[in-house]
């Protein structure tokens, strides 16, 4: 396994600006007119806002860029200090405290209430400058959002709110289910989201309509409104079926220690497991301080070591992870790389296998990346950075 951290870490996480980039594309292709809002929120998945930022823009020309998404105003400010001087929409709703911030910062909010349009006028009077917003309509996620249903109701007086402090650059929805098989509750998602818009005063309320993230965007064609809203996909995850992304993120750790067992050993907290015959096992410098979820090892975890799959035994620990290495036809040596995520030779676990052993998706496994863990950024040609 060749190893891009030059040997000075115990675990990293290899982000391949490549696959990163084709993966942009393929939503860019798929989405047709529609202008792009890459996802960069949570620290752009778990694999750094910094240096995504930079390969979204390698990729994209000003004209197919149209804003970064996050969900935080300190987010926002994160993209300010990183030099990004384009529109930033923060799309989960701001705490009341955070608007007056969020104006300094030139951020452009999504709002879903009567009072936080009024708020944003009041950070507009206070800067002294038209402030941008977008209004969320709730069609069933139900966590934000001006109701779809009302929208002839609350337009006018979100225009009346704004009127001459405010922007009202446009609407988006979002969408529950548009990575699983059956597409009719996207279709209504949608037909509900086209219907309030229908109903909004004409003008700028309608300038910019967006409602696909990464599944619609791929998977729908013609669902995508003025732009999209790519996130998982861009990063490796799958966005369903038919939108399989190539792997973007590889999560390593260094065999700090082999040993030789004698039958009866005990392996990790609770010692749930126990050598029946003389076994050798690696300890692999990962724990789940790291992010590695600690229901892996009983979910049938694995691990990649010379291009084969090790089981992993016992309990996983805040910081060390225990493999079976017995099995493997070669003497393995402390100081070797194991892989937890990514490819090693000719096998691969992805992301959502991952996810899928312990209960939850690629979007938790890789946000959960720990800060123990150094980013490794490879370039598209497979070299390693200077
Ligand atoms: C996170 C997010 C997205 C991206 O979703 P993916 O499933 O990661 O593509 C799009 N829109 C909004 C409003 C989001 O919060």
């Amino acid at each position: 396994m060749s190893d891009p951290s030059t040997g000075v870490s115990r675990a990293w996480v290899e982000v391949d600006e490549g696959a990163l980039r084709r993966n942009l594309r393929r939503v860019r292709d798929a989405a047709g007119a529609s202008a792009l809002v890459p996802m960069l929120k949570a620290n752009a998945y778990g694999l750094g806002m910094g240096p995504v930022l930079e390969m979204v823009r390698r990729e994209t020309s000003s004209d197919e860029l149209w804003a970064i998404g996050v969900a935080a105003v300190a987010e926002g400010e994160e993209l300010r200090r990183l030099g990004w001087e384009g529109r930033v929409v923060v799309f989960s709703p701001a705490p009341p405290g955070e608007f007056d911030r969020a104006a300094r910062a030139g951020l452009t909010l999504a709002l879903s209430d009567l009072g936080a349009v009024q708020r944003w006028a009041d950070a507009a009077r206070g800067a002294g400058r038209l402030l941008a917003f977008h209004t969320e309509i709730d069609t069933g996620m139900g966590r934000a959002g001006f109701a779809a249903a009302d929208a002839a109701e609350w337009g006018p007086r979100v225009a009346r709110a704004a009127a001459d402090l405010l922007e009202w650059e446009g609407c988006f929805t979002h969408f529950h289910s548009a990575d699983e098989p059956a597409p009719e509750p996207t279709d209504e998602q949608q037909r509900l989201f086209l219907r309030a818009l229908g109903e909004l005063p004409p003008g700028p309320a309608r300038r910019v309509v967006h409602s696909a993230n990464s599944a619609a965007a791929v998977r729908r064609a013609g669902f995508g409104g003025d732009v999209v809203r790519p996130g998982i996909f861009l990063y490796g995850g799958s966005a369903g079926p038919g939108a399989v992304p190539e792997a973007v993120a590889s999560l390593r750790a260094r065999i700090a220690l082999v040993r030789e067992v004698e039958p009866g050993t005990t392996c990790g907290y609770g010692a749930t497991y126990t050598a029946r015959r003389r076994e050798r096992w690696g300890t692999l410098a990962i724990g789940y301080g790291d992010g590695l979820p600690r229901g892996l090892s009983p979910a049938g975890g694995e691990a990649l070591v010379r291009g084969r799959r090790v089981p992993m035994i016992g309990r996983i620990s805040m910081d060390v992870t225990v493999v079976d290495l017995t099995d493997l036809p070669e003497a393995v040596e402390a100081g070797e790389v194991a892989t937890l995520i990514g490819r090693d030779g000719g096998e691969t676990i992805k992301v959502d296998e991952v996810a899928s052993r312990v209960g939850t998706i690629a979007y938790e496994v890789l946000t959960g990346l720990g800060t123990r863990l150094p980013r490794v950024y490879l370039p598209p040609d497979g070299t390693r950075n200077p």
